[in-house]
């Protein structure tokens, strides 16, 4: 734990110029560099949405709103509940800073998919709605942990060079100890690779070291609409997410030195907002050239053209090794 104290610090007035990070941007910069380029150096956002983030959206906030009548020892109105996710609500989510639509404007806006089983769960999205409503009736009804904290805002200094900013979705208490709770609304579980040093839950750990002094007990996924859960960060976490922060922030600055924000086409690359294979993507969907061809009915390795380090080489540096 020293090892993690050593390197992390509350914000304080003087680090208003530090580079901001959550875990979502390191993120994007894990799967392609090049995707981070667009998105957060050329910041091209685009308006772009999809069924499965409009639900996740609804779905987390039907949680925060249970959340927050369970800690504050309320009844839970779970027909105020069924109506919100069934209508949405009409003022603006704080975080996404969108309207949520309900189930009922999702089905309609989605009809084409919304029947569909998905290729994992096997699922459609109405089965998914129905196991949600068993999840939100079995979740914070634990009598041991608390449930304390929801959508908790939290930034610190890390290594006296970024600030690692971001939410955490719920937060239980049990006799002075932590557990974080991220709800994910994927179609499958996670590979146990994925789990052992999650950059997110290692992120939350230093918010809640950063904040309560202490490392949490348990790093919790609650899959809500596949009704399953699994716990992160396996012994010996600390040092191995010492060394992934390194690297990761170590890359970004060799590549922003560079210029060079080299691509990772992959099957992600579907739902990249920078890939014409993506259907929901719009604005920026043929920026990018070097997409993978895989899509759900067409799984190839193909992609549509390959990375030529040279030509895309900064001009000074080209120079540089020319002569
Ligand atoms: S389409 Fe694929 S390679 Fe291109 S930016 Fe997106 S994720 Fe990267």
């Amino acid at each position: 734990m020293q090892e993690l104290l050593n390197r992390i610090r509350p914000v304080t007035e003087t680090d208003k110029e530090l580079p901001v990070f959550s875990y979502s941007k390191l993120e994007v910069f894990k799967n392609c560099p090049l995707q981070y380029r667009y998105k957060y150096i050329e910041k091209k956002y685009s308006q772009d949405t999809s069924i499965a983030l409009e639900l996740g959206s609804l779905c987390h906030y039907v949680l925060e709103q249970k959340g927050r009548m369970v800690a504050a020892k309320q009844k839970v109105d779970y027909d105020k509940l069924n109506n919100i996710l069934l209508d949405g609500v009409s003022e603006v989510d704080e975080k996404t800073k969108e309207k949520l639509l309900g189930v009922s404007q999702l089905k309609r806006k989605y009809f084409e998919v919304w029947h569909e089983a998905d290729n994992a769960s096997g699922a459609s999205y109405d089965e998914k709605i129905k196991l949600f409503d068993q999840v939100l009736h079995k979740e914070m009804e634990d009598t041991e942990w608390e449930s304390t904290y929801f959508e908790r805002p939290f930034e610190f200094v890390w290594d006296n060079k970024v600030i690692l900013k971001g939410f955490i979705d719920r937060i239980d208490v049990k006799d002075g100890q932590y557990r974080t709770v991220d709800y994910k609304t994927s179609k499958k579980v996670y590979e146990q690779s994925k789990l052992a040093t999650s950059l997110q839950f290692g992120i939350y750990a230093l918010a809640i070291l950063n904040e309560f002094g202490v490392l949490p007990a348990e790093s919790k996924y609650r899959f809500i609409l596949i009704d399953d859960e699994q716990y992160a960060l396996t012994k010996g976490w600390e040092k191995r997410l010492i060394k992934a922060l390194d690297k990761v922030f170590g890359d970004i600055e060799a590549s922003g030195k560079k210029e060079i924000f080299v691509p990772k086409p992959t099957p992600l690359c579907h739902w990249c907002n920078f890939c014409q294979t993506n259907p929901e993507a719009t604005i920026y969907r043929n920026e990018c050239e070097y997409f993978s061809k895989w899509t759900p009915t067409q799984k190839t390795f193909e992609v549509n053209k390959k990375w030529n380090a040279l030509e895309n080489m900064n001009p000074t540096t080209k120079r540089k090794l020319v002569f």
